[in-house]
């Protein structure tokens, strides 16, 4: 019995620690700024759903109120996410962007996820999942995607019914790059 109440003991600490972002403490400061035309309702529970998203893969996500002054979202190893309209951007393709190899810098176009606007409790969660499949991008370091999870190329409509609810995961080789990014954005001089 005294074995069980350690082993309940352990893994406490580890759902405590997790919570709180993960045995190693990882914190990523993220900056959200969106265009004005895009709904507080829907940018709120979106930023919610990126940090449950991070917070089971041990990355305690903080969110800054203020824009970051110049510089200083690199300094921090911050992710600066614009949500654009397309209004105020050239229409291209592709939902959003990220720059793998340099790091901070994401754009994600509103418009694109907007056609789920009938239901907008999901709407803000599909931009939440946009925000951290591209946030992971950074991450990671590399342009890649997986054939499973939040890192696949195009989710197909089982994963929009797992987004829906919240449980469309990030695959474990993702974790793992996430991971061995996290450590070699943070052993730069
Ligand atoms: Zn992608």
């Amino acid at each position: 019995m005294k074995l069980v109440f350690i082993v309940v003991a352990a893994l406490l600490t580890i759902a405590t620690s997790t919570a709180k972002g993960g045995p190693a403490g990882r914190t990523l400061k993220v900056y959200v700024i969106p265009a004005p035309d895009v709904p507080m309702t829907i940018v709120g529970p979106a930023k919610e759903t990126v940090r449950k998203i991070y917070s089971r893969v041990g990355i305690l996500v903080q969110y800054s109120p203020v824009f970051p002054k110049g510089g200083q979202a690199h300094r921090e190893m911050a992710m600066v996410v614009r949500i654009s309209t397309d209004c105020d951007e050239p229409p291209q393709g592709g939902i959003a962007v990220a720059q793998p190899y340099e790091g901070s810098w994401i754009q994600v176009r509103y418009n694109r996820v907007k056609w789920a606007a009938k239901n907008p409790v999901f709407t803000s969660t599909l931009l939440g999942y946009v925000m951290a499949h591209e946030i992971a991008h950074n991450l990671q370091g590399i342009a890649r995607h997986s054939d499973t999870g939040i890192m696949k190329a195009r989710w197909s409509a089982e994963e929009y019914t797992r987004i829906t609810v919240h449980e469309l995961r990030f695959d474990p080789h993702d974790v793992h790059l996430i991971d061995l990014g996290w450590q070699s954005r943070h052993a730069r001089p």
